[in-house]
């Protein structure tokens, strides 16, 4: 390796996922200078909703007050990230991401007690802590029953506005459906909602479609659109719609991959650009990684020279779980493939699934992951760190199993921001160890 070459850095970040995202924008808010390496994370995947916390173990229904939940979650899960960080950075980490992104014109709302409950394209309700603004008056339109239209458009095949309205079942008779020619906006192998999302940041095409729009409407209807007011800057786009249109629009939780999640990771990246010197993105893997003491890393990336080696006093793991190649599942057990790092996990492989799928209590394998300190440190067995300046955040975590316990977005934020704070309590920047 040849050494001279290497970036450094305060902070190195690993994984460009929520978490990796986060852990990089709290670290430069603290005055880091931040490298993250990664590919996008499953936020290409992810519907753009924020849980915070929708279910606990054993009970059936979702949780109507994700901080109540919280309040009884260590009972249940003591290791749990969400409860190993506490209420009050879960909501700062929250306030914080939402801000960086209403910056980008990617605005969040919700209740600030409550989950919000909301009907997908599937007719199924389902909880998030924060939606974005460009969802709300769907959100109530649909739970008042208000008279709305669902639009799709010829060749669409991410999202059936018929179909929606059938599942909504007879008492949402408020809502009506109808299909719009695809007219001059995209035309590519596919009527992707990608490819429309980047077509509607053009004017023009959101004029031809406000026209199509106007033309269908009744009488006090509003207007429902799958998730594809632009990349960047819906909020924007959609006001600039919604006058063209005349009425209040809302767009529509889509299935994977759905434009919301391309929003986040856009949001983020263009918040790096605009910082430069502090952050910097480095597109690609981690290929090895070492540490020559607690707080002395280098990594080797698959980047070009003279970028392909980043030396830095702290590092952030965030690089997720089986998708992403963060944790490896093998026939002897999970492993951590970059620092070797101790993964909790069954005793045997055949414990990961329990034959039922949709058992109460969920596979021990969505619980496998890195074990922690409080400032999401690794440990090992015995609960002894393994480098003072190493923290892991979000999905890579134990005990988080973030689909069963609709947690995602909350338990990667929370995670990279304490991590976050540890390593600036490790630099003397303002916090106690
Ligand atoms: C289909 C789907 C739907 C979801 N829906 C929701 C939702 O509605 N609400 C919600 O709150 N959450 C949702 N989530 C979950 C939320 O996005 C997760 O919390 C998140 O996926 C975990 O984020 P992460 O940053 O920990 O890991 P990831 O997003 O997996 O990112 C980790 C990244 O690290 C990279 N990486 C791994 N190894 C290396 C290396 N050596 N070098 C560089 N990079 C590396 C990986 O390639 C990956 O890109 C959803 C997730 C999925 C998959």
């Amino acid at each position: 390796m040849i050494e001279e070459s290497a970036i450094h850095v305060d902070v190195a970040v690993i994984g460009c996922g929520i978490a990796g995202l986060a852990a990089a924008q709290f670290a430069a808010d603290k005055g880091c200078t931040v490298a993250i390496v990664g590919t996008s994370g499953a936020t290409d995947f992810c519907s753009g909703l924020f849980d915070l916390l929708g279910a606990l173990p054993g009970e059936k229904n979702p949780r109507e007050n994700p901080w109540q939940a919280l309040q009884e979650l260590g009972q249940h899960i003591p290791g749990h990230p969400l409860h190993k960080a506490g209420a009050d950075a879960v909501a700062r980490a929250l306030e914080r991401f939402g801000k960086v992104l209403a910056n980008q014109g990617v605005e969040y709302t919700g209740y600030r007690e409550q989950n919000v409950f909301l009907p997908t394209q599937l007719g199924t309700i389902r909880p998030a802590y924060r939606v974005p603004a460009t969802m709300w008056p769907g959100i109530e339109a649909l739970k008042n029953n208000a008279p709305c239209l669902i639009l799709d458009m010829e060749g669409m095949k991410d999202f059936d506005a018929e179909g929606m309205v059938a599942a909504l079942g007879k008492s949402r008779t408020g809502a009506r459906s109808d299909t719009l020619p695809l007219q001059g906006l995209a035309r590519g192998p596919e009527t992707g909602l990608h490819l429309l999302a980047r077509s509607l940041e053009n004017d023009q095409n959101l004029g031809e479609l406000a026209r199509a729009v106007r033309d269908r409407l009744r009488n006090g209807e509003s207007v429902g659109l799958p998730a594809m007011l632009g990349i960047h800057d819906p909020d924007g786009i959609k006001r600039r719609f919604q006058e063209m249109v005349g009425v209040p629009v809302f767009e529509i939780p889509t299935l994977p991959n759905p434009v919301p999640g391309a929003r986040i990771r856009e949001a983020l990246y263009c918040a790096f650009q605009e910082e430069k010197g502090i952050r910097t993105l480095i597109p690609g893997r981690v290929l090895r990684a070492s540490a020559r003491g607690d707080n002395d890393f280098l990594l080797q990336t698959d980047g070009e020279v003279p970028r392909r080696l980043i030396r830095s006093s702290a590092v952030v793991l965030a690089s997720g779980r089986f998708l992403g190649h963060g944790l490896q599942g093998e026939r002897e057990g999970i492993r951590e493939p970059l620092f070797q790092l101790p993964v909790a996990q069954p005793e045997t492989r055949s414990a990961w699934h329990r034959p039922d799928l949709f058992h109460s209590r969920g596979h021990d394998v969505d619980s496998a992951g890195i074990e922690t300190d409080a400032w999401f440190r690794p440990v090992d067995g015995r609960g002894r760190l393994i480098y003072r300046g190493l923290h892991a955040a979000g999905s890579i975590l134990a005990h988080a199993d973030w689909m069963r316990f609709k947690c995602g977005t909350g338990m990667c934020l929370v995670s990279a921001w304490r991590a976050v704070e540890g390593i600036a309590a490790a630099k003397g920047l303002g916090f106690e160890e």
